[in-house]
C-alpha cells in the first residue's frame, strides 16, 4: 500500500536531516507519496509566513507527516509552529520512546521507556496575568474575594487540567502499552501538593487503568520518579505524565539513553500525527553535514509503526541499531570524542543504515 505523507524539511539543520531520514524510509521497500511543504525560517523570509495554510491544509488531508526541526526565534519574530500545529490539529499526545542502543555512551545502558506528555493543557495552555497588567490585577481581586492574596508584584500562570484532557492522554499511554507489547503504565504527578489539578489527573489515571486490567499500574510523584529514573531506570516502562512534568522528563530521558541525537518522538491527535525529533534545528551545524539523524529516523519508524507497516519499522529499528552497535560509520556525537576523526556525516550515516538494511 503507498502512503501518502506530508514531509516538512524544517530549517537549519532540519533539511539534511529529514532527507537523510526520507532516504532511508524510502528504503524499508514501504511506498511513500510525499507532499512536500514549508516550514520554519527560511519561508518566513521568502513569503512572510513561518508556518503556510497550504502546509496546514496537507497535513488535514494527509493525516501523517514527518517534519525536520524549526527554529523558534526568542523574543520578538514568529511563534514556535510546534505550538501552532499542537493547537490546529489537537496533537494532544507527546510519545516519546527513550531507548539506550548498544554502542551509546550512557550510565543507563538498561534504559528502555516511553514517555507520554499531554500536549494541550497544563501550564503550557498559555492563561498567564503579566505582572502589573489590568487582567493582572482584576485576577487578584477576584482571588481575594475567594480569600486568597497574591503580591501585587507577582506575574501569574494558570494550570488548567481536566478530567477529559487526562482521561484522553492516560487512554493514549495504554493504547501505546497494548499495541506494543509494554507491560506498565506509571503515571506521574504532584497530587500530594496540587491536589486538585495534578490530584483530579491521578484520580482519572486511576479509573483509566481499569479499564486496562491487563497492563500493570502505578503511580509516582514526579520528583521521586525523577530521582528514581536516575538510580533504576530499568523498573519503568511507559511513563504518562501531564504537560509540564511530561516536558522535563523528555529531557531527562534523552540523556539517560545518550544524548537528543538519539530522542524521538510522536505527536499525535484527533485530526492527524506528526513525526519529528525531541531536539531543535541545532543551527550552528545548518549546511555541515554533521548532525545526527537518528532522532528523526526513530520518528520515522514510530510513523512505520503508525502506518501499519511494522515489518519495515522493525527492519529500519534494528538497521540503525546495528549501526550504532557498530560504532564505526556514526556522526561525532556518537564517537568517543567529539573531534574523533573517523566520525561520518548525516548523510554517510544515513548510507550505512540504508547498507546495514540491504544486507
Ligand atoms: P537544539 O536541540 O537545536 O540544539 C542544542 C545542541 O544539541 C546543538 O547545538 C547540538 O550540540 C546538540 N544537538 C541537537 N540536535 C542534534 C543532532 N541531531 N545531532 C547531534 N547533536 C545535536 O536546541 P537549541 O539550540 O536550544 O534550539 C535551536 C532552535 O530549535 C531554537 O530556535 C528552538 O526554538 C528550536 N527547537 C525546535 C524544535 C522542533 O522543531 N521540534 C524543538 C526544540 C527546539
Amino acid at each position: 500500500m503507498r502512503h501518502e505523507v506530508t514531509f516538512i524539511p524544517g530549517d537549519g539543520t532540519g533539511p539534511e536531516l529529514a532527507e537523510a531520514t526520507r532516504r532511508v524510509l524510502e528504503a524499508t521497500g514501504v511506498e511513500f507519496e510525499w507532499d512536500e511543504h514549508p516550514a520554519g525560517e527560511d519561508v518566513y523570509e521568502a513569503e512572510g509566513n513561518p508556518f503556510p495554510d497550504r502546509t496546514l491544509d496537507s497535513i488535514k488531508r494527509t493525516k501523517v507527516g514527518i517534519k525536520g526541526p524549526t527554529t523558534t526565534p526568542v523574543g520578538s519574530g514568529f511563534r514556535s509552529i510546534n505550538v501552532q500545529l499542537r493547537k490546529e490539529l489537537d496533537l494532544y499526545a507527546c510519545i516519546r520512546p527513550c531507548k539506550a542502543y548498544k554502542g551509546v555512551r550512557t550510565r543507563f545502558p538498561e534504559t528502555d521507556i516511553v514517555i507520554v506528555r499531554e500536549n494541550t493543557e497544563d501550564l503550557y495552555a498559555g492563561i498567564e496575568f503579566e505582572r502589573g497588567s489590568d487582567d493582572n490585577a482584576k485576577l487578584r481581586e477576584a482571588l481575594a474575594g475567594l480569600g486568597h492574596t497574591i503580591r501585587e508584584d507577582a506575574g501569574i500562570s494558570i494550570k488548567p487540567i481536566s478530567e477529559f484532557g487526562s482521561d484522553r492522554i492516560v487512554e493514549a499511554a495504554f493504547r501505546y502499552a497494548e499495541e506494543n507489547g509494554r507491560k506498565k503504565v506509571t503515571a506521574a504527578h504532584k497530587a500530594n501538593i496540587m491536589k486538585f489539578s495534578d490530584g483530579l489527573f491521578l484520580e482519572t489515571a486511576r479509573k483509566v487503568a481499569e479499564r486496562h486490567p491487563e497492563i500493570e499500574f502505578e503511580d509516582r510523584i514526579i520528583d521521586n520518579l525523577c530521582n528514581q529514573l536516575v538510580s533504576r531506570p530499568e523498573e519503568y516502562d511507559v511513563i504518562v505524565l501531564p504537560n509540564l512534568y511530561g516536558d522535563i522528563v523528555s529531557d531527562l530521558g534523552a540523556g539517560l539513553i545518550g544524548g537528543l541525537g538519539l530522542a524521538s518522538g510522536a505527536n499525535i491527535g484527533t485530526e492527524a500525527a506528526m513525526f519529528e525529533a525531541t531536539h531543535g534545528s541545532a543551527p550552528k551545524y545548518k549546511g555541515l553535514n554533521k548532525v545526527n539523524p537518528t532522532a528523526l529516523m526513530l520518528s520515522g519508524v514510530l510513523m512505520l509503526r503508525h502506518l501499519g507497516e511494522a515489518d519495515a519499522a522493525d527492519k529500519m529499528e534494528a538497521a540503525i541499531a546495528a549501526v550504532i552497535e557498530k560504532g564505526e560509520k556514526v556522526t561525532y556525537d556518537l564517537k568517543p570524542t567529539r573531534d574523533d576523526p573517523t566520525a561520518v556525516g548525516t548523510s554517510q550515516y544515513a548510507d550505512a543504515v540504508i547498507e546495514e538494511m540491504n544486507a
